[in-house]
Parts: structure tokens; C-alpha cells; sequence
């Protein structure tokens, strides 16, 4: 059971200016709004994610979402109160401790104001909302004048809005139809105490084309960190005709021998962007002891290996594979090799080389007994 859900509201329909797809799907800085907005989350420890979308948006939905852990979705209602109740239904029977009810469209909330909702919950909280002060001044038309309000003591509420859970829940089954602008409203009118937490002046709600480019230029700003990986393996030649080598098929005197199909220089790159994220080697998550792996071609462990980094929101910058070798020859094989690693990896063959040596007669690749192969990456992660 987890102790807090995440509920993030993407059920919107509002279009990006001149995109015509629904502005929680339109890319920020290469990724769905959507994505960034979940993966705000992803360092929250012992969470669900449940997020509410929009009738006829599944599949943009699974698309968004690829390889993260979130719940299945659940469809929404005709205003945003109503698909906030449809998402805390759906997880009624999940039993969370706390819910963080959280707009798809502020993709930049920080770290540091999740955990101030969080830390207030925890406290003792029923509810705890980030806000922040209106620093413009404020005017109203009235007729023919312009009337100057008063700013002090004015706030803005931004999201995620955080609740235990059972409270929030009961609030919106007795005041259905209110059709409140955001949770903290709702608590107000069903009695529920809330807690002011810091909110952030970058935790911006995307809303118009000029948010989108201040949000991409946010993120630019916001440096990811960059992280390596290494990775080396070794297969001895047996008798044979063919070998696999960065996944291709080549044909050679003798082949590889090992479990799967003995694929050195994939094996050498999955273990390095395994080893960039901290996530064990390819024996971990492969092990040879498995009958389901014998044979198996090896673009499937690069895959998972690929998958992880992106399910932690990272991304492959470039990778440089060396096959140290007397035979078979790589380099009529290169090009071919940097093509099929892209599509494994769906990077740009731009972003991935191989290259090969020989180790002029010494050792046992000089002997021609094995086969080695060495990889290095660098990833990106948030
Ligand atoms: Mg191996």
C-alpha cells in the first residue's frame, strides 16, 4: 500500500496555439508536458501515480507515459472538479495515506515545494497548499475608471495541492457541482483547515505559447547532470560460421560462445548504460542460470537497459563501443553496426560509434581465442 498517491489532472482539451494537440501532450523541451510533470515526482518515495486524461486520449496518453510507472489511467469529467473526483475514486481502494493533487500543465514544480505539501502532511496537516504572494499591481475596470485593488494579503495557490486522503475525498462526494477552480477551494467549503507551504515563482501553469517558451527556457537553465558508464565483456570463439556483433549477423569461421547469442558488443553497452544509472549489470537483470535467455538476441537486454535510463526521465547522450578483435573484420561492418545500436537505443546513429582494434598478436584476442569488447556512455539524468 502505498502511503501517497500523486494525481495529476491532464484532462484538459484546450489546444496548444497552432499545434492542434492537446497542450498537457505538446512537447516541452522535447517531452510531453505530461511526462515532465510526472516525472517531477519521480524522486517522491513510496508513490502511486494516477492520472486523469481526457475522453479519446489513451492513446496519446500511453504514448506520453512509455515506460513510467503510473497506474492506468482514468477518463475525466466536464470540469476539473469533476475529474478530480473521477481520479480519487479510482483510488479509493488503493488506501493512500495522503493524495498530491497536481495540474498536468506545471511541469516545472520543484523538489524543494513537493516536499514542503509533503512535510506539512506529515506534520499533521489536513491540508497543505503552496502559495505565494501577488507582487503587480492589481486593476479592475468599473465602468470608465480604473479601480486599484488592494494587493496585501493577496495570494496565489498553485499545485500540487496535498490532502490527507479520506478528507479531500469526502469533501468532493458532499460538494459535487461547486465547480471549484482548484482543491483548496473545496476545502474551504467543506471545513478543511489548510496549511500554507512556499510556493515557487518558476512553478509556472503553462498555459499560452509565451509560457511554453518560458517553460523550455527554465528547463534549459536547469542543468540535468551528466553521467557516465563503462562497460567491457569477453566471449571465446568456438566452432561455427557466423558470429553477432552490435546486432548483426556475420558470417566467420568460427562463433561466439555464450547463453544468449554471445553478442560482446552489446553486452559491453548495456552493462555501461546499466552502470551510468547505478542499476547493476547485465547478469543482474539477465541471468544466465535463466532458460528464458538462452539464445536470446541481445538488442533485447540493450533495450531494458535503454528503457530504465528512460524510465528515470535520463536520456543516452552518446555511446562509443571498440571491438578488440584480430578477426572477423568490423570496419566493413561499422556503418551497419551504428545503425541498428541507433534504432535499439532510438537515438540518432549520429550519437553512436564503433570502432575496433586488434592487440597485434598478443593476449588471447591476439590468439584469437575470444573476443572483446569495451563500451563507454554518456546519459543525462534529471
Ligand atoms: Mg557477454
Amino acid at each position: 500500500m502505498a502511503r501517497v498517491a500523486v494525481l495529476i489532472v491532464a484532462a484538459g482539451k484546450g489546444v496548444r496555439a497552432g499545434g492542434g494537440v492537446p497542450k498537457q501532450y505538446a512537447p516541452v523541451l522535447g517531452q510531453p508536458m505530461l511526462r515532465r510533470s510526472i516525472l517531477a515526482f519521480a524522486n517522491l518515495a513510496d508513490t502511486i501515480v494516477q492520472v486523469v486524461i481526457g475522453d479519446g486520449q489513451a492513446d496519446r496518453f500511453a504514448a506520453a507515459v512509455r515506460c513510467l510507472d503510473v497506474l492506468p489511467p482514468v477518463v475525466g469529467g466536464a470540469e476539473r472538479q469533476d475529474s478530480v473526483r473521477c481520479g480519487l475514486e479510482a483510488l479509493e481502494s488503493r488506501a493512500p495515506e495522503f493524495v498530491l493533487i497536481h495540474d498536468a500543465a506545471r511541469p516545472l514544480v520543484s523538489a524543494a515545494v513537493i516536499a514542503g505539501v509533503v512535510d506539512a502532511l506529515e506534520k499533521g496537516a489536513e491540508a497543505a497548499v503552496p502559495l505565494l504572494p501577488v507582487a503587480d499591481t492589481l486593476r479592475k475596470r468599473e465602468g470608465v475608471r480604473w479601480i486599484t485593488v488592494p494587493r496585501a494579503g493577496l495570494l496565489r495557490a498553485q499545485t500540487p495541492q496535498g490532502f490527507r486522503f479520506s478528507s479531500i475525498l469526502r469533501a468532493h462526494r458532499a460538494h459535487a457541482g461547486q465547480n471549484a477552480t482548484d482543491d483548496m477551494a473545496l476545502a474551504e467549503i467543506a471545513g478543511i483547515a489548510v496549511v500554507a507551504v512556499a510556493g515557487e515563482e518558476t512553478n509556472i501553469k503553462v498555459t499560452n505559447a509565451e509560457d511554453f517558451a518560458v517553460a523550455e527556457a527554465l528547463l534549459s537553465a536547469r542543468a540535468g547532470e551528466t553521467r557516465i558508464g563503462s562497460g567491457y565483456d569477453v566471449h571465446r570463439f568456438v566452432a561455427g560460421d557466423h558470429v553477432w556483433l552490435c546486432g548483426l549477423k556475420i558470417p566467420h569461421d568460427h562463433a561466439l560462445e555464450g547463453h544468449s547469442d554471445a553478442d560482446a558488443g552489446l553486452h559491453a553497452l548495456t552493462d555501461a548504460i546499466l552502470g551510468a544509472i547505478g542499476e547493476g549489470d547485465i547478469g543482474l537483470h539477465f541471468p544466465p542460470t535463466d532458460e528464458r535467455w538462452r539464445g536470446a538476441p541481445s538488442w533485447k537486454f540493450l533495450k531494458h537497459a535503454a528503457d530504465l535510463l528512460r524510465a528515470k526521465g535520463g536520456k543516452l547522450t552518446n555511446c562509443d563501443v571498440t571491438i578488440v578483435c584480430e578477426r572477423p573484420k568490423v570496419s566493413p561492418h561499422r556503418d551497419a553496426m551504428r545503425a541498428r545500436i541507433a534504432e535499439i537505443l532510438e537515438i540518432d546513429a549520429a550519437r553512436v560509434s564503433v570502432k575496433a582494434t586488434t592487440t597485434e598478436g598478443m593476449g588471447f584476442t591476439g590468439r584469437r581465442e575470444g573476443l572483446a569488447a569495451e563500451a563507454v556512455v554518456t546519459v543525462r539524468v534529471p
